[in-house]
């Protein structure tokens, strides 16, 4: 339980840093590279106007210029490089006439995609290496006479480079406190729940020792009761008879409360174990069957059993027993007169050697919110009927218990007013 906990804890801390710790990644990258892509598009948008004013006085006088530069520098990183062109198209100066990324940047310049004043990142694909550039346009104009258009664009491969780099180690970096956070959860948790887990100890030592303790004297007090009612010398009236049926009756209650209250006591302490041994389960659920058979009479139930002839299991014979116990003294407890209980047990399937025991009534049912709660200790759908019938709501918890202690499961399926049906799997090979 504790152990369950400790987990619990350790994965709503880790999912609680873990957002903590991706929101701050995020938003650090993110502005961190939204502050230096801003600083690059005004840096081009600066160098186009500047550009764009150099070049007027050329397109005015209608010159035409040689490239400035060389196509090895333009592909530099950071290097900036421009086109201008005049109304017709003509391509009059450029910092950067020939192939290579150049000639990829008039390409996407021929397509017409740019808009003006908003430059725009774009990855060009040359030799097997991506550029990227930062890429703008502007209208060249004195007033309202537009005399042509420059492009203008900046290499920053190196920086997308950086970037990208910047990305993965932020990743791995999330990744590593992610792994220390968990790691430091787990052992606060520990921490934190060390008093806690004490003094469960202390409380569960003092359950089992009180049981145990009251064993002794219920079971003197039944055998004085038991004496007292076999004695035929003593003058007993009926009225003291039916006190004493009645305080054999409460004395047997009481003796099953405690024995309960001790078998959860220790299993919580893990000092309960399993005694397994190879037996026939079949031969077990009749014995139980026919306990049961008085109790059904009572109420004029009908009890039906089917199972195949014989299955051999490696398990614990008693708790097995108590287990089937509980589901047909519940079964038969939560059913009206004349109705049907029935129990079934067999192999799952042909392929599996999963063994299915399945008890099924048409008794007074439970409803679905009330069917995850059945199985906590002390609790009971309707307490005063509960109690009337001898419940304890201690049945149900024990039942779990032996299910899961054998590496199985239980699990309830049911209507209101329909009945209930419980199924207990078990592994073939307990
Ligand atoms: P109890 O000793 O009260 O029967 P259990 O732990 O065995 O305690 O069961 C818990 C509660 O589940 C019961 O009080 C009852 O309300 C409900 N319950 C168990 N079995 C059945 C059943 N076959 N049909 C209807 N209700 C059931």
């Amino acid at each position: 339980m504790f152990r369950k906990v400790r987990k619990q804890l350790t994965i709503f801390n880790s999912v609680l840093m873990g957002s903590f710790l991706l929101l701050f990644t995020v938003i650090t990258y993110v502005s961190l590279a939204w502050n230096v892509y801003s600083q690059i598009q005004n840096d081009v948008l600066d160098y186009a106007k500047e550009e764009a004013a150099e070049n007027l006085a050329l397109l005015k006088a209608k010159t035409y210029l040689r490239p400035d530069f060389i196509i090895n520098e333009a592909e530099k990183s950071e290097m900036q490089f421009f086109y201008v062109f005049n109304n017709h198209g003509k391509l009059v100066h450029s910092s950067a006439p020939h192939s290579g990324l150049p000639r990829m940047v008039n390409r996407k310049i021929a397509q017409g995609n740019l808009r003006d004043n908003q430059p725009a990142l774009i990855t060009f694909k040359h030799s097997n290496h991506h550029f990227r550039v930062m890429l703008t346009t502007l209208p060249i104009k004195d007033g309202p006479i537009v005399y042509g258009r420059i492009y203008v664009g900046k290499n920053v491969t190196n920086l997308y480079q950086i970037f990208l780099e910047l990305l993965y180690t932020f990743a791995l970096l999330l990744v590593v406190f992610l792994f220390l956070t968990t790691l430091a959860g787990f052992i606060m948790a520990g921490k934190a729940m060390a008093p806690i887990k004490r003094s469960y100890e202390q409380q569960r030592e003092f359950l089992a020792d009180a049981s145990h303790e009251l064993r002794t004297p219920l079971s003197v007090l039944l055998s004085s009761v038991d004496a007292i009612q076999g004695d035929e010398q003593n003058q007993v009236t009926p009225f003291s008879q039916q006190v004493l049926a009645d305080m054999r009756d409460e004395i047997k209650k009481m003796t099953k409360i405690v024995s309960d209250l001790l078998t959860l006591a220790r299993s919580d302490g893990a000092v309960l174990n399993l005694m397994k041994k190879q037996f026939d389960l079949i031969k077990v659920a009749e014995q139980t069957m026919r306990i049961i058979n008085p109790l059904a009479q009572s109420k004029s139930i009908e009890l039906r059993f089917a199972s195949p002839q014989s299955i051999i299991i490696y398990a614990d014979e008693e708790r097995i027993a108590q287990l089937l116990l509980i589901l047909l003294d519940n079964a038969v407890k939560y059913t009206p007169e004349h109705g049907q209980v029935q129990l079934l047990i067999q192999q799952r399937d042909q392929a599996s050697t999963e063994i299915e025991m399945v008890v099924q009534d048409n008794g007074i049912g439970i409803a679905p919110a009330e069917q995850a709660r059945i199985f906590e200790r002390f609790y009971r759908v309707d307490k005063a009927r509960s109690r009337t019938l001898g419940g304890t709501g201690l049945g149900l918890p024990i039942a779990k218990w032996i299910a899961e202690q054998h590496g199985g499961s239980i699990k309830v399926i049911s209507q209101p007013g329909q009945g209930s049906c419980f199924v207990v799997t078990l592994p073939g090979t307990i």
